[in-house]
């Protein structure tokens, strides 16, 4: 069989534990067989970090500004217990929070939706994605006890002053903020996102109590839609649509899915949780990072399942899930299809996917899908799922 051929090579970005053990089988078993795979590797495994003083962390983000496209395996975050474990000399900042920040970019969670695994709100037939705004709010908050009466204020450069208010007695106080330059770069990533998927966009916001903060996130996205995606949106066919944020939660429910949620940081925090868990698992969960100039990273939404490592460590058989990791393959060889007009690679990246999809809806699975499964489900080892779509993929 002729391989598939590549022009541009996609960043590569080898992590850590099970999810580094999942990547080589899925190369191994899935994509090398039929693609002449180009790309430039970055192995952020936690070794390699503390040996390149994180500079290779760096590295890939600017990979990834150069190539415009990258596909990342899950990272360990390094807390206390990993400086011993991994004899760290300095806690090293979490990958993918330096990426982001290097990239601008906003972080879009997709469920991949199968056939016969239980969706925990029934309506939702269609994947509801998940467009966090990851800078400034409560998470940059500053925030104070008030120990005694008196007025607490807040003064602008230009001296400007504001009450906040005036205590009586003892009291709490917070103050935050936002930047025009990040909100719009929010707005231009999710648009990009929309047009990229070919899916509707919201955005939602409580406008109408804080006029002047949610206010101005209302009107950086409708001046961004109306001055440089309203026509390209009504030529994809799809639409972009602001209410306040209790409608949407309202009509999420009612809803067949099927949208992108754009959601300021707190909102996106706490629903992104509630989809993924109605949606049924994380491990059936991709992420995108998409910046405000159109730069792509794929990854799975889990961490790298350090539970299963320890076992696959001690020689035991293991059954984690590899779908979200293949889904960001092929998200990656899509995106590098589009740039670089390469239909045939395209049509793999759909095959490969529409073959994992059926492996699943044909009741073959990861243990961790068994009990959503509606019907006679048969429990396997990553290799033998990641065999069984080899299979389909061939047959
Ligand atoms: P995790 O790796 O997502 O795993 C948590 C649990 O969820 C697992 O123990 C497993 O449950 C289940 N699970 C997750 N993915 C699965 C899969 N593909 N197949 C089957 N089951 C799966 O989260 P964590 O244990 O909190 O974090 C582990 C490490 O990952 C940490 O060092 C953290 O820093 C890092 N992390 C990295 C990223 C990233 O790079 N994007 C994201 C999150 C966390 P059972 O054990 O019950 O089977
Ligand atoms: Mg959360």
């Amino acid at each position: 069989m002729k391989k598939i051929t590549m022009k541009t090579p996609i960043v590569e970005i080898d992590g850590d534990e099970m999810t580094r053990v999942l990547w080589k089988m899925i190369k191994d078993t899935l994509i090398l067989p039929y693609v002449d795979l180009k790309t430039e590797y970055y192995d952020l495994g936690l070794e390699n970090r503390e040996k390149t003083k994180d500079q290779i962390t760096i590295d890939s983000a600017n990979a990834i500004k150069r190539f415009g496209v990258g596909v990342k395996c899950a990272t360990i975050t390094p807390n206390v217990q990993r400086m011993d474990e991994y004899n760290l000399s300095t806690m090293w900042k979490s990958p993918n929070g330096t990426i982001r920040a290097a990239l601008d970019g906003t972080v879009f969670r997709a469920p991949i939706v199968a056939k016969g695994l239980k969706v925990f709100i029934p309506t939702w037939t269609e994947p509801i994605v998940i467009a966090r705004h990851a800078y400034g709010d409560v998470y940059s908050g500053v925030e104070a006890l008030v120990p005694q009466k008196g007025k607490v204020e807040f003064i602008l450069p230009n001296g400007d002053k504001h009450t906040i208010f005036d205590f009586k007695s003892s009291g709490i106080v917070q103050a935050m903020h936002n930047t025009n330059e990040s909100i719009y770069s929010f707005a231009r990533s999710c648009m990009n996102y929309a047009l990229d998927v070919k899916t509707d966009l919201w955005f939602s916001t409580k406008d109408t109590i804080s006029k002047i903060y949610d206010g101005r996130f209302k009107e950086i996205f409708q001046i961004v839609y109306d001055n440089e995606y309203k026509e390209k949106f009504e030529k994809a066919g799809i639409s972009y649509f602001y209410t306040l944020i209790d409608d949407a939660v309202a009509r999420i429910v009612r809803g067949n899915g099927g949208v992108i949620w754009a959601c300021k940081n707190y909102d996106g925090d706490v629903m992104s949780d509630m989809i993924a868990s109605a949606f049924g698992s994380l491990a059936m969960m991709t992420s995108v990072l998409v910046s405000p100039d159109g730069k792509y990273e794929y990854e799975a939404a889990h961490g790298t399942v350090t539970r299963h490592y320890y076992r696959y460590l001690k020689g035991e058989d293991t059954s984690t899930n590899p779908m979200a990791t293949i889904f960001a393959w092929t998200g990656a060889l899509r995106k590098r299809a589009e740039l670089d007009s390469l239909p045939e690679l395209a049509s793999f990246a759909d095959r490969l996917e529409k073959a994992s999809l059926e492996t699943i809806e044909s009741g073959v699975m990861t243990k961790d899908l068994v009990s959503l499964y509606q019907g006679q489900a048969k429990g396997v080892n990553s290799q033998e799922f990641l065999t069984a779509i080899a299979e389909r993929m061939n047959g």
